[in-house]
């Protein structure tokens, strides 16, 4: 085509999206039940045109060439929107649960960059849109400082509005401010009220909004009363008075703020598992074993529903108080899956009073509104064409969101994304990927004067500068005279020093064929092994698939050469028919170790 001076104008305005989705060509879906985001119409017509939506109801006969969709029984809803993810990867996976955009809590900046120009150049339809916080603001030691990814931080009494300009340079959409000092054992430094009070300011000068991740009353009070534009997560909690939630709630309503409760990610930490999606086929058919592991991985090993007490009750006062609330679910964290998790937000939405209008809002019109994300979250004629259609009434039975009949983003099906995933799942499925164990069981070999396995990728050190530390270690084999013919003695000579939030240096085995591939080792009930040293403790630590943080269960390495059996059954959350690595860890207290293991084996008693 030759630019014309508007198709000029067009491009100038990054309006690009429009053209580049020319192929998507015109689709009408027929008399559906439409939810536009806030109200249900029945029996309308959509016609979608190069992906926008060119008649929200349309009346006249299907024009020549397009594509005709039957909605009779079905319900038409906006492209999901997930208003709290961290992206940092399946940017696919959104879209096949039919949520188009995602608003970003935390990532890298460079995902952040990669994905905004992607969007502007229009050429993601594949992909979640994404508008993020690229990097949080937190203090030194600060809580998004413990993940290995090394990044600026703030401290208190610093200067805020160069923080703040900094980020906005980098492509930030809007100001994510941290106030924490941690839950249970695991502690952080936390920005205080009067520089979280100077970032919002910082923010709201440059006509961003600021929005404070709170894990208690007393910060959510504290961000609030510092003008938060919105507070990131409620906080766990077993009790807290009605006075106490109402008078939050008055506070959110009287300074115009909105909630992402987040209540996925508090379940993960309170031990709940979402059974309504993990025993969904229409949602696990779509997920691989690694995918579904992060959902049923929590945080908790043990169950402690009573820690949703808290949020159920805040939730209920926001409610009655007309405090905005979005459907945000932290995908990303243990217990949470991106797309899948939001279908399960929007029915905690539901049990938590909302009625189905209201918690598709929630996920819809509101967060785009609310975060300024353009034409999106409504089936409005001039909007985005990011759509879902569903079997069924989800404005009735809130489940239904999960009955997809087909996604469109960008006015583009997703349906072969979908076929394609549901095919991966169904041949992964039926694939058998059971370890056979050796008779003796035995791991630890030494061959050709080196360490070696008898299956996997085996032995190697293993530390803390993968995730940006800088411990260090120091492996050595040498044969085993106790263990019997082949067997090795493993020599640790550790280096744990302080520079990532939880430093260690030790061996680790890896069963797999490639990194971080689990293996079936059910077979096998209880890890043996030998171990003596300085006299120090160390952990032993297990992951499987999908699992962030390895389970761990400590030793101690005394002088004399000493027999640990450990089962499997003490690394609570570990799923043994898919061990990604055992690991012989030294840390987290920094210091020299030293300790020698042999005759490891992975046997039934
Ligand atoms: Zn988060």
């Amino acid at each position: 085509m030759k630019p014309t001076i508007l198709t000029s104008l067009l491009l100038a305005a990054g309006l690009a999206c429009c053209s580049a989705a020319a192929s998507a060509g015109t689709t009408l879906v027929q008399d559906v039940r439409v939810f536009d985001g806030k109200a249900t119409h029945e029996h309308r017509s959509v016609l979608v045109r190069d992906g926008m939506i060119v008649d929200a109801d349309y009346r006249g006969q299907p024009p020549a060439g397009s594509r005709v969709v039957s909605g009779t029984g079905r319900t038409l809803l906006p492209g999901l929107i997930d208003a709290h993810v961290h992206a940092y990867q399946h940017f696919e996976l959104p879209l096949v649960f039919g949520v188009t955009t995602e608003v970003d809590m935390f990532t890298a900046v460079p995902t952040m960059q990669k994905i905004s120009k992607a969007m502007a150049e229009g050429r993601n339809h594949d992909q979640a849109d994404v508008f993020s916080a690229g990097t949080l603001v937190t203090a030194p030691g600060g809580h998004g400082t413990e993940y290995p990814l090394p990044i600026p931080t703030l401290e208190n009494g610093g200067d805020a509005q160069a923080f703040v300009d900094a980020r906005i340079a980098e492509g930030s959409h809007f100001i994510k401010v941290v106030m924490e000092e941690g839950l249970g054992s695991r502690k952080f430094k936390s920005l205080d009220a009067a520089t979280v009070k100077a970032v919002i300011d910082a923010a709201h000068r440059r006509g961003k909004l600021a929005v404070v991740h709170i894990t208690t009353l007393a910060n959510a009070r504290a961000a609030l009363e510092a003008g938060a534009d919105g507070l990131a997560h409620l906080f766990p909690g077993a009790r807290i008075t009605q006075e106490d939630a109402d008078s939050l709630a008055q506070l959110a309503a009287s300074k115009g703020a909105f909630v992402i409760p987040t209540l996925s990610v508090l379940e993960s930490m309170a031990g709940v598992k979402p059974r309504d999606i993990l025993d969904d086929p229409a949602i696990t058919g779509l997920l691989d074993k690694e995918e579904r592991a992060a959902l049923e991985v929590g945080y908790r090993p043990v169950p402690a529903p009573a820690l949703m007490t808290a949020p159920k009750a805040v939730l209920a006062a926001l409610r009655k108080a007309g405090v905005r609330v979005l459907a945000g679910t932290d995908a990303g964290n243990a217990g949470t899956q991106y797309g899948a998790s939001l279908h399960h937000e929007l029915s905690q939405l539901v049990e938590a009073g909302f009625t189905p209008g209201e918690a598709l809002a929630a996920a819809t019109s509101v967060p785009s509104d609310t975060f300024g994300l353009g034409k999106r979250g409504r089936i409005a004629t001039g909007y985005k064409a990011d759509l879902v259609l569903v079997d069924g009434d989800p404005l009735h039975d809130i489940a239904a969101t999960r009955r997809i009949v087909e996604v469109w983003k960008d006015g583009e099906s997703v349906t072969g994304q979908r076929d394609r995933q549901r095919k991966h799942v169904a041949r992964e499925a039926s694939a058998k990927p059971t370890q056979t164990l050796p008779a003796d069981g035995r791991i630890s070999l030494l061959k050709d004067g080196k360490l070696a396995s008898p299956f996997g990728l085996g032995w190697m050190p293993s530390t803390d500068q993968f995730a940006g530390g800088v411990s260090s270690v120091k492996l050595d084999a040498l044969p085993d005279a106790q263990g019997g013919q082949g067997g090795a003695v493993i020599t640790v000579a550790a280096a744990v020093k302080t520079g990532f939030f939880y430093p260690w240096a030790g061996a680790a085995f890896m069963p797999g064929t490639q990194p971080m591939q689990g293996a079936d080792l059910s077979r096998a009930k209880v890890i043996r092994f030998r171990v003596r040293g300085d006299g120090q403790k160390y952990q032993l630590t297990m992951a499987s698939t999908g699992m962030t943080v390895p389970r761990g269960v400590p030793f101690e390495a005394g002088a004399q050469w000493q027999e640990v059996a450990i089962p499997f059954s003490a690394f609570g959350g570990v799923d043994p028919t898919a061990v990604t690595m055992i690991g012989f860890n030294a840390g987290p207290q920094p210091g020299d170790y030293r300790f020698e293991i042999a005759d490891v084996r992975l046997v039934e008693r």
